[in-house]
């Protein structure tokens, strides 16, 4: 479904990459973290599976498109496929929250009837049917980021990628919202979030993608844990050998 094989990205100006020979291969239907430090090199990965930056060698092949054959006016339509979820929401000021997923639809081509039947469909999944009518500075940042996702899953798009989508969001927000990505990908999307979030990636034991300086470093493929640092994770128990004068057996760490 998303397949990187050996990709690397040195910037312009930049003496290290910010991809440095990274393979990942995420089959369809999972839910996916990539953390890692500022600088890591998340954000990069994430643009190079919308194509918004290519790479300087290896391959990249999502929902079976093999971008490098994704020519320049193609690439709008190649990102329709996505639902692409951002931060900063990215809705449209001036149109309300029914107009805003609508416009998505209406760009991607769909009829007006299929947009009627549609739309009060996905605003019912994130919960907002009754604020259809009002405009995005109307809500807060919670309902925002719900009609950005609402816009991104109403034309079902296989694979959704979200950079950071609850940075700017308290922690009941946040964990609302994450649980709004779960129950999406329990239809049968396949997810791949960036977080900074330790307490969110450690509840929802999903698959965690740790990078550091543009590699991939940790792969956990299930009930993954948030850990940047090899240094902070706590060594194993280890058992005390038993010597005959040993009464007690005890853990020591
Ligand atoms: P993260 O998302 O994990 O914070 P990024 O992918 O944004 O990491 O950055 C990885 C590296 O690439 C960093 O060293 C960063 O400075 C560099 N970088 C990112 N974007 C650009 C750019 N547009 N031009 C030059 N260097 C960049």
């Amino acid at each position: 479904m998303i397949l990187l094989d050996n990709v690397t990205k040195t910037y312009a100006g930049d003496k290290e990459p910010a991809l440095d020979s990274v393979s990942l291969h995420i089959e369809p239907n999972e839910f996916v973290f990539l953390v890692g430090k500022s600088g890591a090199g998340k954000s990069t990965l994430m643009k190079m599976i919308t194509k918004e930056e290519n790479p300087d060698s290896g391959k990249i092949i999502i929902g079976g498109i093999d971008l490098d054959y994704v020519k320049k006016r193609h690439i709008p339509g190649y990102r329709r496929r996505l639902g692409v979820v951002f931060q900063d929401f990215k809705l449209l000021p001036r149109r309300t929250v029914y107009e805003n997923v609508a416009f998505a639809l209406e760009i991607a081509g769909m009829s007006g009837k299929e947009i009627r039947k549609t739309v009060p469909k996905v605003l019912e999944l994130v919960d907002l049917l009754d604020q259809a009518k009002k405009f995005p500075s109307q809500l807060s940042g919670g309902q925002q980021q719900r009609v950005s996702i609402a816009r991104s899953v109403a034309r079902q798009p296989k694979i959704l990628i979200a950079d950071e989508p609850t940075a700017n969001l308290d922690k009941l927000t946040t964990e609302e919202i994450m649980g709004l990505l779960k129950k999406i990908n329990d239809f049968g999307t396949t997810i791949l979030v960036t977080t900074h979030n330790e307490n969110v990636v450690n509840t929802l034991q999903k698959r965690v993608v740790t990078m550091k300086d543009g590699k991939i470093v940790d792969d956990q493929k299930n009930n993954g844990i948030y850990k940047l640092d090899e240094k902070k994770i706590p060594p194993k128990p280890k058992r005390v050998i038993q010597t005959p004068g040993h009464a007690i057996k005890r853990k020591v760490l």
